[in-house]
């Protein structure tokens, strides 16, 4: 299959990304300049005189462009290999309102669906890769010691691969309708860059139900100050079953950072960090 135009429709596609990443910053940047204000976890430095923000932010515009290409590319390669499926709109057809039986559910029991199995299968990627030869990758994650909701996108290609990426292509090719995206989408954003928000949020019990500012912030912490647990993207429930939950009691974590020193500040050094290491 060969398209004359794919140059093009990425540089779209990168274009289109770009319109909807702006006004999303924007409303977050706001939303969280006011509950950090009021209820920091580690008052200080806001998010915007952060030493490393053009590195964040560097991430937070190229990560969804990147994810999105990969994304599709995948969904597209798995349709030919697994399903011999090659025709732009037999393509369409397939993907477009999922199949099989899993896209005969409601759509928000799908919404749901995915939310749980993606959180489940990213608590194992996310174990895997804070051991042996995956921490290089993971440790870009880490390597934010003024951490902020802006610091959400941090991540390698490879992580992301290894990762989100591939949970969502695994997810859609089973049959899960892509229009689940309109709701989690927007969830998983704004999710994402709340756990990472230096806010002092536990949310009481609820601290057993969903992932909270907390909950993320002590899994951001060193080894001996109660890293290595809380792994859980969404859901705790998975580190309460797997014995790696943690959240003491009038206590909050401070102190962020991996043990390396000389780990780069700025986005190539750090792309390019595990192929040194
Ligand atoms: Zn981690
Ligand atoms: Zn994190």
């Amino acid at each position: 299959m060969s398209n004359p135009n794919l140059p093009l429709e990425v540089v779209d596609m990168l274009g289109q990304t770009i319109v909807k990443v702006v006004p999303i910053t924007i409303v977050l940047a706001l939303i969280f300049s006011v509950l950090t204000h009021f209820w920091a976890c580690n008052p200080g430095t806001p998010w915007w005189r952060k030493r490393e923000l053009v590195t964040d932010l560097c991430y937070w515009f190229f990560v969804p462009m990147f994810a999105r290409v990969f994304r599709i590319g995948f969904l597209v390669l798995g349709a030919a290999v697994v399903f011999n499926i090659h025709e732009a709109d037999e393509l369409i057809a397939f993907y477009d309102n999922g199949h099989g039986p899993l896209s005969a559910l409601p759509l928000w029991l799908q919404a749901l669906l995915f939310l749980v199995l993606s959180d489940f299968m990213l608590y194992w990627l996310h174990r895997m890769f804070h051991g042996g030869a995956f921490w290089k990758y993971h440790a870009v994650h880490h390597s934010s010691e003024e951490l902020d909701w802006v610091s959400a996108a941090r991540f390698h290609p490879v992580n992301l691969f290894l990762g989100t990426i591939m949970v969502d292509v695994v997810l859609l090719m089973a049959g899960i309708s892509p229009k689940t995206m309109i709701w989690i989408g927007p969830f998983i954003t704004f999710h994402s860059a709340f756990v990472h928000a230096n806010l002092n949020w536990a949310l009481g019990p609820f601290k057993y139900v969903l992932a909270t500012p907390v909950f993320h912030r002590w899994h951001h912490t060193a080894l001996e100050s109660g890293g290595n647990t809380n792994f859980a993207g969404t859901f705790p429930v998975w580190d309460m079953l797997f014995g790696t939950f943690r959240m003491p009691k009038n206590e909050l974590p401070d102190n962020y950072g991996i043990e390396d020193q000389s780990f780069p500040s700025e986005i190539g050094g750090q792309l390019a960090y595990p192929f040194r290491h």
